[in-house]
């Protein structure tokens, strides 16, 4: 029999096992704080928990890990960028991002994405599996572990797509922001999303209070299509609608990435366009210079970027451009995990 995920499990769900098993319904929140504040990886830690309970818990769960396989620090500001192994041989990308005011971290959804925008790593890389709540918030545990640091903010802006990871998604932020747990206010949670329509409204009516960041990077139809094929399903009309429905309903601004990209959507008729889109939304606009992928040959010049950032100030459309973090550091998203996917292949390992 398969061992149950321990740590994907919320208070009450833990609490049903255990009850299930013929345990006091107690034991779960003593467990819960063992895994979640405590921090421990192994359940003979759990020092206040009877041997005998010990035993049943290793029969019939498990605790999923995550191991470092490589570890990238940046000399140039203090970011440093984790590939984790998994349990089952595949890899993931984590990143810790020091501002001026704490630490944040961009964290993976999935192993892979099946999206395919075109200036991303990640997409040729291909999509493997979705991550396990466990899987996600583990990143968190094991970077601050590692690196002795608390962060104070979480971006699921690594690889894959959130929203279509939605239920581990939110089961994770759920666990994430569990009093009795690691307590983080969602707040302090953006989630980016390339615009899966029908998810933005579920999320929406949760109102759990995370920052909606929608990857947007062009202003019309046609432009859209050719870099992000989601645009297909979901064109642009119909994800404004969804993004003012979301702010109607959480109160909370929204953030549009754009990644200027030469000869692609960085000429002062984009801006205007951009400006007319997003007129009259409670929103503001992240500028990112493109990160370069190898097989691509996209790129932006840091002065489109200041100029696209000017004209759409002068347009009443409040845009700041994205401090390029740890650059020295094989920065664009899924590089890693793509290069180390491909040696894993040549040495017969799991990854795809
Ligand atoms: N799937 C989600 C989150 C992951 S990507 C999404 O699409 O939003 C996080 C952000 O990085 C997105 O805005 C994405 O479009 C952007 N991105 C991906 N590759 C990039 C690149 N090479 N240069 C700049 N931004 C990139």
């Amino acid at each position: 029999m398969e061992k149950i995920d321990i740590l994907s499990l919320g208070l009450t769900e833990l609490e049903n096992v255990l009850t299930e098993l013929g345990e006091k319904k107690f034991r779960a929140k003593q467990i819960f704080q063992w895994l979640h504040v405590k921090r421990v990886t192994d359940f003979d830690k759990m020092t206040d928990i009877s041997v005998q309970l010990r035993t049943v818990l290793k029969e019939k769960f498990c605790i999923n890990g995550l191991f470092i396989e490589k570890k990238l620090e940046s000399c140039m500001d203090n970011t440093v960028k984790y590939l984790y192994r998994l349990s089952d041989g595949n890899f993931v990308e984590t990143v810790l991002m020091e501002y001026n005011y704490g630490h944040s971290i961009c964290v993976s959804t999935q192993v892979g994405c099946k999206m395919g925008c075109r200036f991303c790593a990640s997409a040729i890389a291909g999509y493997v599996r979705d991550l396990e709540p466990s899987e996600i918030l583990m990143q968190i545990y094991e970077t601050e572990r590692d690196s002795g640091v608390r962060v104070s903010g979480v971006v699921l802006m690594g690889i894959g797509e959130p929203l279509d990871n939605y239920e581990n998604v939110v089961r994770f932020l759920s666990l994430l922001s569990d009093k009795n747990g690691n307590n983080m206010s969602l707040r302090h949670v953006s989630l980016s999303t390339c615009g899966i329509v029908p998810r933005i409204y579920d999320l929406a009516k949760l109102r759990l209070g995370v920052t909606l960041c929608v990857s947007l990077h062009c202003p019309d139809n046609e432009g859209r299509s050719k870099i992000m094929p989601v645009n297909n399903k979901y064109d642009i009309d119909s994800l404004i609608t969804a993004c003012k429905d979301y702010i109607d309903a959480t109160g909370r601004r929204i953030t549009f990435e754009y990644a200027v990209i030469d000869g692609v959507n960085s000429t002062d008729a984009d801006a205007d366009k951009l400006a007319d889109l997003l007129r009259g939304i409670n929103c503001h606009v992240n500028l990112i210079p493109v990160n370069k992928v190898k097989e691509r040959n996209y790129r932006t010049a840091r002065s489109g970027v200041a100029d696209f950032a000017k004209r759409l100030g002068k347009r009443g459309i409040n845009a700041t451009v994205r401090r390029t973090l740890g650059s020295d550091i094989e920065a664009a998203c899924g590089q890693l995990r793509r290069d180390a996917a491909k040696s894993s292949e040549k040495n017969g390992g799991a990854d795809a």
